[in-house]
């Protein structure tokens, strides 16, 4: 039978729509995705997505070194292996977290298909449907569609210049457990968050770690960019201060997220049954991944790369904020990240976000509207930026254009 683009791509065709489980319900396109064509367009500035910019890899040397290994361990590298990961890349793994102050044993790693997997996997061995997630206002798309997925009900805590407010935190509990519902966890990004940029002080992490523990809440630290502070050291992870915090770490954005390499640090127990969960979803994390990102680790200057990638990241994080100084209109404001990738705007009394995309895009420049990031319909008047991928001239006639965006909106 001939079948039309059309006809393949109407959705109201599809034959199998009494099939689907319950949980494909909650399952949504991201927001980030769906803008992917339209932003990739070569004449649209695209502030929209997160990617990083590798292309200051030393590709040539990296390319030798990896030939090697093949060459001389091809058989290990392209085998099946421990529903783990690999022992090799779980201790180097011990080292990169002792840069943010956590002690750990390799035993307590399990390797994930980056740490989008690890989300994966902690909400499928702790949520059923109907249990309570908590995250900051905003949060991360990507772990919103992973709950959601779930069927979870997630609830934004309010959230500040300093990350979540652990009074909200406290009462938004308290409230919760006496309409009868099982919160899992507490979902936070405390180092600049995708999308706000903003970073917990120190003082928060320990009061946002208190409430929890008298709450009886479980922490779930999602940590992809701390490695990448633009301004001071980093602060300690909140699993350096508490044992039983689950902790997912990455090489998407400290090296290269292509390898799909990232891990979850838990406490005993739970590692189990992440394993469990890791063979059922994979047999085993690709171990080809895990060996080349040991390779790089043991043979390239990662530590000299991560500075040459945080002095780019920091010219464009200048270049950005400078540009919005520039040409934002009266009655905006915006963020000032201390590392990461995202500037979060709030945009002037009457704006919405959502609504001004189609304009913005006509005025050829792409951004992401705020509600992607929240579970509850919020961010209306929120837009995220970001500056990791395009050049520093780039940002500057995005933002100049995204700017004009606004002050069109406000004079209609
Ligand atoms: N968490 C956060 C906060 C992120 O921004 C991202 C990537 N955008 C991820 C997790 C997933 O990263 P990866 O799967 O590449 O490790």
């Amino acid at each position: 039978m001939d079948v039309t683009d059309q006809e393949r791509h109407d959705t109201r065709l599809d034959r199998f729509v009494d099939s689907y489980a319950e949980r494909t319900n909650g399952m949504r396109v991201s927001a980030v995705r769906a803008l992917f064509a339209v932003a990739n367009r070569p004449e649209i500035v695209s502030l929209a997505g997160g990617m990083p910019n590798i292309k200051d890899l030393p590709l040539d040397s990296i390319a030798a070194s990896m030939a090697e290994m093949v060459a001389t361990n091809g058989t290990q590298v392209m085998q099946y292996g421990s529903g783990q990961g690999e022992l090799p890349i779980r201790e180097q793994i011990v080292e990169v977290m002792s840069l943010e102050g956590i002690t750990a044993h390799p035993d307590d790693i399990v390797i994930t298909a980056g740490s989008q997997q690890g989300l994966d996997l902690v909400t499928r061995i702790f949520c059923d449907p109907g249990d309570v997630v908590l995250a900051e206002s905003p949060s991360y798309v990507g772990a919103l569609g992973t709950f959601l997925s779930y069927q979870t009900e997630v609830v934004h805590i309010a959230s500040d210049a300093d990350g979540i407010d652990p009074a909200a935190l406290r009462e938004t509990a308290a409230r919760l457990r006496a309409e009868g519902k099982r919160i899992k966890f507490l979902y936070t990004i405390p180092n600049y968050n995708n999308p706000s940029g903003v970073t917990q002080p120190l003082e928060r992490r320990r009061e946002v770690l208190q409430v929890c523990e008298s709450e009886g809440i479980l922490v779930v630290e999602d940590n992809p960019y701390g490695l990448l502070s633009l301004d001071a050291d980093p602060i300690p992870a909140m699993r350096s201060f508490d044992d039983n915090v689950i902790y997912l770490g990455s090489f998407s954005k400290t090296f290269a997220p292509g390898f799909r390499v990232g891990w979850v640090l838990a406490p005993h127990a739970v590692r189990e049954k992440l394993v469990l969960a890791q063979e059922s979803a994979t047999l085993c994390p690709p171990v080809f991944s895990q060996f080349a990102i040991s390779n790089y680790l043991s043979t390239q200057d990662w530590k000299g790369q991560i500075r040459v990638f945080k002095d780019m990241y920091r010219e464009r994080r200048d270049t950005m904020l400078a540009a919005l100084e520039e040409y934002m209109p009266e009655g905006s404001t915006w963020t000032h990240p201390a590392g990461g990738f995202f500037v979060w705007v709030t945009l002037p009394e009457g704006v919405d976000s959502q609504a001004m995309l189609p304009r913005g895009v006509d005025a050829r420049v792409a951004f992401v509207p705020g509600p992607a990031f929240y579970a509850d319909g919020g961010g209306a008047r929120n837009v995220r930026l970001s500056y990791c991928f395009p050049t520093s001239d780039r940002i500057q006639l995005g933002v100049q254009r995204f700017a004009g965006v606004i002050r069109n909106e406000l004079e209609v």
